[in-house]
């Protein structure tokens, strides 16, 4: 059965440029790039490519770049470093949406570092409360990190703007770029941020490779302590091929943004209107405008996500619940608790998410799917009656 990849939130496939640009590293060309002979030092020239193909897709200084290991570890990084930069000030600002990928970490210094957190509430469209940013930024607050891209619904917080009022305090500011990056222009020296997460695996790069930019002056501390690699702020010999497929990513991530923002825009859009036309008490998680092009989270009254993502599943659909379901627990997602969503709503939400590898065919193949599948959930439901909630 051909599959119907619509999760690209999750994960990307590696792009096939990619891969053929990594190979030769992992066969014949597998010097140490901070080897002292010529066989090593042909490896540390492509990783200087990389890093400058990196740096391009968010108009950033090569020197800029830290190459980690993944997207929750280029926010572990930042955060990190910003509390060490501070010691005496013990308050941190982010938002209620975040990934978990940072707000574990939140919850670690709260727990046992004596760290107070606030969490900066979202309204019902997952747009950002500024005006208690505002009155919650003091002279104890170490960091603000805030989402540019929620993972989950798509909803774009204001960063240039956002950044701008964080500066004015001199507080560091710290954005987790990693679904917007090669999804929407970025550019850190227009947006003033100090520090800047974005993800391999979910920019057609394989899994396993990041990056962090931090902004030169920046009294960067690192987080894995070893040898000089990365300057000095990250130790452990580079995994190069994979850091040569995320360079490689991000230079096609760069030419492809216009698509993005175009034809895979249309596609999330084409597929909005559809699946809102042929299925009743049926809504849109999130603000319409400000929201990634490729992101599409959609909330069925009175039915289960967990369930219409398995009967997709049957279909060969590959889409996601809103929820992080820890097994067991039937709590909807944090995210679309934290905008409200009504609780039957939420629990059947679910979220599409686009790339330029998808068709138009392939969206009238998952409405074909889903108005079905919706339909013979609710004839099961028992919050569901005569054509209506109950
Ligand atoms: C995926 C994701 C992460 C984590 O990235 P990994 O590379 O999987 O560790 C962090 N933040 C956001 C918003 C994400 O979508």
């Amino acid at each position: 059965m051909k599959i119907v990849y619509t999760d690209n939130n999750a994960t990307t496939k590696t792009a096939d440029e990619v891969i053929q640009e990594m190979l030769p590293y992992f066969g014949e060309l597998y010097g140490n790039p901070s080897s002292m002979h010529t066989f090593g030092d042909k490896v540390a020239k492509k990783l200087i490519q990389a890093r400058q193909r990196v740096a391009d897709l968010i108009n950033a200084d090569p020197e800029e770049i830290i190459f980690t290991s993944c997207g929750t570890e280029s926010d572990n990084a930042a955060i990190y470093s910003a509390i060490n930069a501070f010691p005496d000030k013990k308050h941190i600002i982010t938002s209620n949406v975040e990934h978990p990928g940072i707000n574990k970490f939140y919850e670690y210094l709260q727990k046992n570092r004596g760290y107070e957190v606030t969490y900066v509430p979202v309204d019902e469209k997952g747009l950002l409360d500024l005006d208690i940013l505002d009155k919650n930024m003091s002279d104890n607050t170490a960091v603000v990190s805030l989402m540019w891209a929620n993972n989950e619904t798509g909803v774009l917080f204001p960063i240039e703007k956002i950044a701008k009022k964080v500066n004015e305090k001199g507080i560091v500011f710290h954005t987790d770029a990693v679904q917007a990056a090669g999804k929407i222009p970025i550019d850190v020296k227009k947006a003033g941020v100090d520090m800047l997460s974005l993800s391999g695996h979910k920019i057609h790069a394989p899994k396993g490779v990041a990056a962090l930019y931090v902004k030169k002056g920046f009294k960067f501390s690192p987080l894995l302590i070893g040898g000089h690699q990365e300057q000095g702020r990250r130790g452990g010999t580079e995994n190069t091929a994979s850091i040569i497929g995320l360079g490689k990513a991000c230079e096609l991530a760069r030419e492809n943004l216009s698509v993005m923002n175009t034809n895979v825009r249309e596609l999330r859009d084409y597929l909005q209107t559809r699946l809102l036309e042929k299925i009743e008490s049926s809504s849109v998680n999130g603000d319409l405008d400000q929201r990634l092009p490729n992101t599409l989270s959609i909330g069925f009254d009175a039915v289960e996500g967990e369930s219409i993502l398995l009967m997709l599943d049957r279909d060969g659909i590959c889409a996601s619940s809103g929820s992080a379901c820890t097994s067991g627990s039937l709590e909807p997602s944090h995210v679309l608790m934290a905008m409200k969503v009504p609780f039957k709503s939420a629990h059947g939400s679910i979220r599409f998410s686009l790339s330029h590898y998808n068709t138009k065919a392939e969206m009238d193949i998952i409405v074909a799917s889903l108005v079905p599948v919706i339909q013979q959930l609710r004839d099961m439901s028992p919050f569901w009656k005569n054509g209506k909630m109950v």
